[in-house]
């Protein structure tokens, strides 16, 4: 049996000799960090959106199950966009699909983006990803001043922080693809945009669609930038500058990275204090997000 990952190409245009070499060396790098190499595919593609959507829908734990693959989009709204996405599948397979125009944003770079998908593909064949752990544990909502929409986006923060705060403690780190206090207020901007068109159109279901596109892209970053700070290569000082930046920092510094397997109770129990944080960071950007007491969902701008 092999004890590689399996790399396969999805392209339109032929991938040049030494592009495939320098992939071959990124793959190597990858296959160290897996338990199980061989359950792993990595999907090189210059068709991103259309590849990642069609693997993401087959993941059994999907936040959105009535997600379709055309409807899967690299665009983030504050104009970032995915270059590359772990997919979790059944028994420990995994497909990471990435985007082969990695490579020309650098090598370190691209070692910084797969080997952090590297992480992801770890936390699924430990079994101890948070993403969905709260199917895998007894876990009630009732007595908790949370949603399911906020608590699947915290998981995703755990997850996203143990992998980078990974990255930076291997020292694959690469300066130019961290994030810092723009990127807060740049999100920080969208959540005013989307108050502002509710305040024009009173459109509900667009504002609650707005606002949560921008909370989970906050979530991420914080998670990004959490890791940073805890690992020591983003100064506590300079992220302090944005709002809201610390709003995660407590919950999340003793939280290790992907080389200590962390007990699915603790993981849903930190994922529900950080999905407390999200809703006030909602409310804070201007929107409030609960259950009523008598059932149904509310929204509405604060
Ligand atoms: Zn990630």
């Amino acid at each position: 049996m092999s004890r590689e990952i399996n790399v396969t190409y999805r392209v339109t245009r032929a991938v040049p000799a030494a592009q495939q070499a320098t992939w071959r060396a990124l793959a190597a790098e990858f296959t160290a960090e897996v338990p199980d190499p061989e359950k792993v595919e990595v999907v090189i593609t210059d068709e991103y959106d259309k590849v990642a959507g069609e693997y993401a829908v087959q993941e059994p734990d999907r936040m959105n199950s009535s997600m379709t693959a055309e409807q899967y989009r690299a665009d983030r709204v504050d104009g970032a966009r995915a270059v590359a996405k772990t997919c979790a599948l059944a028994d420990g397979q995994a497909v990471v699909v990435v985007g082969s125009a990695l490579l020309a944003e650098g090598m370190r770079t691209a070692q910084h983006c797969l080997l952090h998908e590297a992480q992801h593909v770890r936390l699924h064949q430990h079994g101890d990803g948070a993403f969905a752990v709260h199917r895998r544990v007894p876990f009630a909502l009732a007595d908790q001043e949370i949603t399911w929409e906020c608590l699947w986006l915290a998981e995703t923060v755990l997850d996203e922080y143990r992998c980078e705060r990974t990255v930076h403690e291997r020292g694959w780190t690469d300066p130019a693809n961290m994030v810092g206090p723009g990127d807060v207020a740049g999100v920080v901007a969208t959540f005013r945009s989307a108050r502002m068109r509710w305040d024009v159109t009173g459109d509900r279901m667009r504002a609650f669609n707005d606002a949560f596109a921008s909370l989970d892209r906050m979530a991420k970053i914080l998670a990004y930038g959490a890791a940073g700070v805890v690992a020591g290569v983003i100064p506590a000082a300079a992220w302090a500058k944005a709002p809201v930046t610390g709003r995660l920092l407590d919950l999340l510094e003793d939280v290790p990275g992907t080389d200590v397997v962390v007990p699915r109770e603790e993981l849903v129990a930190v994922a529900g204090e950080v999905a407390k944080r999200l809703h006030q960071i909602l409310r804070e950007m201007g929107f409030n997000f609960f259950y009523p007491p008598g059932g149904g969902k509310y929204f509405e701008p604060v």
